[in-house]
């Protein structure tokens, strides 16, 4: 099985193909991306309307370029998977419209795919990894726990009532007069910085439920910073360094509970359990050590793919396509829309009416 896939569905334009040999291999025959971080910059975050006209210019070449590299034509793949939500109605038509098209001139089958379906099966690509495992989805848009139990069954375990994660750093990087996107700024800062000067809030921890909160912790960095300022770059660094604690003994505290109910849901697997993570806060160091000591306390595996395929990108919506084809998982008709919002887990969406 050899898939073309598409991603437009933020500020990332993606195509590229996967195959899957005869003897079950998989391979990642092209993987193009084009980030359109230089357009958005100065505006501290990204445009719709400019992300949409950047996807329209770029895509097609790009689409061409993933084909070249993979050394294939169009005749030469067995369907097209474009990504068709969640994310900005503007991006996700360009893609998923251009999808259709193409699977409409080459007799192709078209799979319309769930962003958030990529990221939770690049690992099964990455590391092989067999159902049921735990995914954290930590990234500018989304701050999800989600438990995979196979292709097409997912259940969101937790998720931000405000803020993501991403958003959090970004959002309090902009108070502080750092660059966008703020997640790398402050984990800069935060490097030389008295973790323990400020005691920032903790949002959530100690309750039962899964979910995240990161509005507030905002809030009290913005009381911080007005309190004493001017800034020096010490400050800074000071609110930096105790911003990012805040944030990782929050995420130790969610995510232990949700390995505890992952291992009591699943007591005898065959083989040790395995929380995933996705996501460009997936590169916070950090959060990352973090991440990796809770699951050896926990006896979890820790799972984070290349930071190439923890963000957005084309690969993981051809894997996804790939996995429902070989599953047999009928295609989607060419008029499928694309929908802004598409919550991973369907009672999510009856339950809430809403969520990304
Ligand atoms: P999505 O639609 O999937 O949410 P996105 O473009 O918002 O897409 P990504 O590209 O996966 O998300 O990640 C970008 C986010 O990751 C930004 O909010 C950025 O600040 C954050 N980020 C990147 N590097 C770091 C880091 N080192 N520490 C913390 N956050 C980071
Ligand atoms: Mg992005
Ligand atoms: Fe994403």
């Amino acid at each position: 099985l050899r898939i073309l896939g598409i991603e437009t569905s933020c500020d990332e334009t993606a195509a590229a193909v996967v195959e899957r040999d005869a003897e079950g291999r998989s391979n990642v025959l092209s993987d193009v991306v084009l980030s359109q971080l230089d357009e958005h910059s100065a505006y501290g975050g990204v445009v719709p309307e400019i992300a949409a006209r950047a996807h329209v210019e770029a895509l097609d070449e790009l689409i061409d370029e993933a084909l070249k590299r993979a050394n294939v034509s169009l005749s030469d793949v067995d369907a097209i998977a474009a990504t068709s939500g969640p994310g900005l109605i503007g991006g996700l038509l360009v893609g998923l419209m251009t999808g259709k098209a193409i699977a409409k001139a080459a007799g192709k089958p078209l799979y319309a795919i769930n962003h958030l379906e990529g990221h939770a099966l690049t690992a099964r690509l990455t590391d092989g990894l067999s159902f049921p495992y735990l995914m954290l989805l930590v990234s500018g848009g989304h701050t999800q726990l989600i438990l995979v139990r196979g292709i097409g069954e997912y259940e969101r375990w937790g998720t931000t009532i405000d803020d993501a994660l991403g958003e959090a750093f970004d959002k309090t990087a902009k108070l502080l007069g750092l660059p966008y996107p703020g997640g790398p700024a402050v984990e800069r800062m935060a490097k030389d910085g008295n973790a323990d000067r400020f005691n920032f809030p903790r949002p959530l921890v100690g309750e039962a439920r899964l979910d995240f909160s990161f509005s507030g912790l905002k809030t009290a960095v913005r009381q911080a910073a007005t309190e004493i300022a001017p800034l020096t770059d010490r400050d800074v660094a000071d609110i930096c360094a105790s911003f990012q604690k805040a944030i990782s003994r929050t995420m130790k505290d969610r995510i232990g509970r949700g390995l505890q109910r992952f291992k009591a849901e699943f007591p005898d697997l065959p083989e040790k359990p395995a929380l995933v993570v996705a996501g460009g806060v997936a590169a916070n160091k950090e959060i990352r050590s973090t991440l990796q000591a809770l699951c050896d306390k926990n006896g979890f595996r820790f799972i984070a793919p290349p930071l190439h395929l923890c963000t957005d990108n084309a690969v993981m919506i051809a894997w996804a396509g790939l996995e429902r084809m070989a599953k047999g998982v009928a295609s989607d008709d060419l008029d499928v829309q694309p929908r802004s919002r598409w919550p991973l887990d369907s009672k999510a969406e009856t339950v809430l009416g809403s969520g990304k």
